[in-house]
């Protein structure tokens, strides 16, 4: 029993690695029947759950409720995500490595991992005056700066 736990294990933190990406507990069961090293969903399942506890997977959960894990690296960077052009922006600090730490010692917390999404507006999409939230007003609509002369829309 604990050996074949084990092997189902490695089966799937072994396409986690090689796969490099998030996957949802069906794509994994699909990439390893692929590979002829099929095991059932249940147990894809039940694999996720044990090494989401090991703190070595992380799950996300998408807005419509489906699952994708991921490996846990030391590494990992967090994203801006632009509502008006969909641009992603990553970025290479994170800025709450420190906080956490604090957390983690004063309520005597395991933390092993965290997500923080941050969703906004670019820089372009900021002065794109074609967009409702842009600076720019809508034509027709009186326009917030009254003492700007060069304003015809
Ligand atoms: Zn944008
Ligand atoms: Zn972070």
């Amino acid at each position: 029993m604990t050996t074949r736990t084990n092997t189902s294990r490695d089966k799937v933190l072994q396409v986690l690695q090689l796969l490099r990406k998030e996957l949802s507990a069906q794509e994994l069961y699909l990439e390893l029947r692929n590979q002829k090293k099929g095991i059932g969903l249940a147990t894809v399942y039940r694999v996720l759950k044990s090494l989401k506890l090991e703190g070595a997977i992380q799950e996300r959960l998408t807005p419509v409720g489906e699952s994708f894990y991921s490996l846990i690296t030391p590494t990992h960077s967090h994203h801006l995500n632009c509502l008006g052009c969909g641009k992603i922006i990553a970025l290479d600090i994170c800025p709450l490595d420190k906080p956490i730490s604090q957390i983690s010692k004063s309520e005597d917390f395991k933390v092993f991992y965290h997500t923080i999404e941050l969703f906004g507006l670019c820089a372009l999409c900021q002065s794109d005056s074609q967009l409702p939230y842009g600076n720019a007003h809508q034509p027709g609509m009186s326009c917030p700066e009254q003492n700007n002369k060069d304003c015809h829309a």
